[in-house]
């Protein structure tokens, strides 16, 4: 089978493979769609640590499942599934509080085991979830990115009031879609790139550059404010304007991890008791509501997404991370 491989910063390669065989408890998805995620892009700039090459990345995927091991039998052969690729232990204290995605021993696809940038790829099969069959694929493997989102509205967003959304990229436009189907009313979504901008308002965002942010700011939420706001870039500036313009006891939900190490006036967020909450992944219960937000069609991939195949996948890479790709986000499909 083809397969991209990561061999170093910005090199990836295209590679011929053994088709993988399941393990006892897996399943071989043949793919059909998977997503290249922004965490990827830094990866592929070598600027992630837990990305070591040599690697094959990708954990937004969906696809049919292929085979099975003789103890795997929940699925059909030729069932459509989307994959959860948290691998959480089930047995530590956070799992057991339904928390795994801040399981002490999290495993995920794509990043400690072989991900989806291939024609196949094994899971375990308790991590594949059915979807309709008739169902568009690329729309199935927005299933991961969306838990996400899902899973930072429900810790900012309480009762579901307005939302301030830094960036406008793949998890920025379906933080904003999640946030709307999920009661948010009045949505600012904060970019520099007037394209992603103009994504998030055909999704019904109020939006602004970051110069411009203090009077869309006002102009948007009057002088009530926002108790909330969804960080899906996580750099210094990002992070310094959520903390200056939240309401006093309001709380910033930390998703995007563009800096490691940020410098902010903390004095501030103890005054106003703001409240700064790191958001990872999702839980089970997230990543079904995810499943069922685009199956329904209530959450969609039209106008801000486009496909391509393996072959071009390392060129998609390369545009993305310069910036100079046009669309929102790039989804994989092996088989063109
Ligand atoms: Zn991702
Ligand atoms: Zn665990």
């Amino acid at each position: 089978m083809r397969t991209l491989v990561y061999r170093g910063p910005r090199v990836l390669t295209l590679e011929q493979a053994e088709v993988p065989s399941p393990a006892p408890g897996e399943i071989v998805v043949r793919v059909e769609a998977v997503g290249i995620c922004g965490s990827e892009l830094e990866g592929y700039l070598g600027h992630s640590s837990v990305r070591v090459p040599p690697l094959v990345m990708g954990h937004e995927f969906a696809g049919e499942v292929a085979f099975r091991a003789s103890d795997a039998d929940r699925f059909d052969i030729g069932a459509k599934v989307v994959v959860n690729p948290l691998l959480a232990c089930g047995a530590c204290d956070r799992c057991r509080e339904g928390r795994p995605n801040i399981c002490r021993d999290r495993r995920i696809v794509g990043i400690h085991r072989p991900g989806a940038f291939a024609e196949y790829v094994a899971v375990p099969e308790a991590c594949a979830i059915a979807v309709p069959q008739a169902m568009d694929m690329a729309t199935a493997s927005l299933a991961e990115p969306l838990a996400v989102c899902i899973h930072a509205a429900k810790l900012g967003l309480a009762p579901f009031g307005d939302v301030l959304v830094f960036g406008a990229g793949p998890i920025g436009l379906l933080t904003v879609q999640a946030a709307r189907r999920m009661g948010a009313r009045r949505i600012l979504a904060v970019d520099r790139q007037p394209a992603r901008l103009a994504f998030a308002e055909r999704l019904g965002a109020a939006v602004s550059t970051p110069d411009l942010l203090d009077s869309r700011y006002r102009e948007v939420f009057g002088l009530a404010g926002t108790d909330t706001v969804i960080d899906c870039v996580g750099v210094e500036s990002t992070r310094q304007q959520a903390l200056a313009l939240v309401n006093p006891g309001g709380k910033i939900v930390l998703v995007g991890l563009g800096h490691d190490r940020t410098t902010l006036p903390l004095n501030h967020a103890v005054r106003q008791e703001v409240s700064l909450i790191g958001s990872y992944t999702y839980t089970a219960a997230d990543f079904d509501q995810a499943v069922a937000l685009l199956a329904s069609g209530a959450v969609t991939r039209e106008g801000w997404t486009a496909l391509c195949g393996l072959g071009q996948a390392s060129e998609s890479f390369a545009t993305l991370a310069d910036g100079t790709n046009p669309n929102g986000k790039i989804i994989v499909d092996p088989r063109l």
